[in-house]
């Protein structure tokens, strides 16, 4: 079947509030009031963004793993009413603040620097900001971190990268995920990191399986730690 037109969503057309200037403008001076913040205290923040069901909750859990070591770490966990991942990340003897958003299908950085107010930051090296699962809004809404991971994974399909333009464009690290299932899933990983680099020549792509941990000492290479 072939298509006949295409409807376009003009500017100012769409009925929805995250594309008021406004509210992006105060986003975006408490998300530089989180960054100042966090550099003053020595805290390096990383948002892990993603859809549902992509892995995030378990990458964090496996670089828990293996930084906990090293560093001091905290995770805030957005979600929108349940506490189910937090907990599953506390488990690993981490500081975890919940974060739930209600309805609303991203963090900002309001809902951030409340959290940092229940962190105690001089006892923080590291902090993980995983998002609500969404590839979209959560490109509008900066946090105040100082790297933006977003993870796929080969379930989601072929089109994940090229569908999602805005969210690859400011990512540090694109994670694939799930790369055990990519030849069931018929999805060519060669073509994923391609889409990635096209957006953004400078975003590191890596490989994952987040259930063993394969390729997660890359995830920790790419962010420097
Ligand atoms: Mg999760
Ligand atoms: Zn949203």
């Amino acid at each position: 079947m072939k298509i006949n037109d295409v409807v376009k969503a003009e500017e100012g057309e769409i009925f929805d509030i995250e594309l008021d200037e406004n509210i992006l403008k105060a986003n975006a001076e408490l998300a530089q009031q989180n960054r100042e913040l966090l550099r003053k205290q020595g805290v390096k923040a990383i948002d892990v963004m993603g859809s549902i069901g992509a892995g995030k909750t378990s990458l964090i859990e496996k670089m828990v793993q293996k930084l906990k070591t090293h560093y001091r770490i905290a995770v805030f966990k957005g979600d929108l009413t349940t506490t189910i991942d937090a907990e599953i990340i506390g488990k690993h003897g981490v500081n975890v603040v919940a974060i739930n958003t209600g309805k609303e299908c991203h963090l900002d950085a309001n809902l951030v620097q409340k959290a940092l107010r229940r962190l105690d930051l001089e006892a923080t090296d590291l902090l993980f900001i995983e998002n609500v699962g969404n590839l979209i809004c959560p490109a509008e809404f900066p946090l105040g971190s100082e790297k933006r991971i977003v993870v796929i994974s080969v379930t989601e399909g072929p089109y994940m990268v090229v569908k999602h333009p805005f969210i690859f464009m400011d990512a540090d690290v694109a994670v694939i995920n799930k790369i055990d299932l990519a030849e069931a899933m018929g999805v060519d990983i060669a073509k994923l990191q391609n889409d990635v680099k096209k957006i953004n020549p400078k975003t590191k792509t890596v490989t994952t399986n987040c259930r063993t941990g394969k390729g997660v000492d890359q995830v920790i290479a790419a962010l420097n730690l």
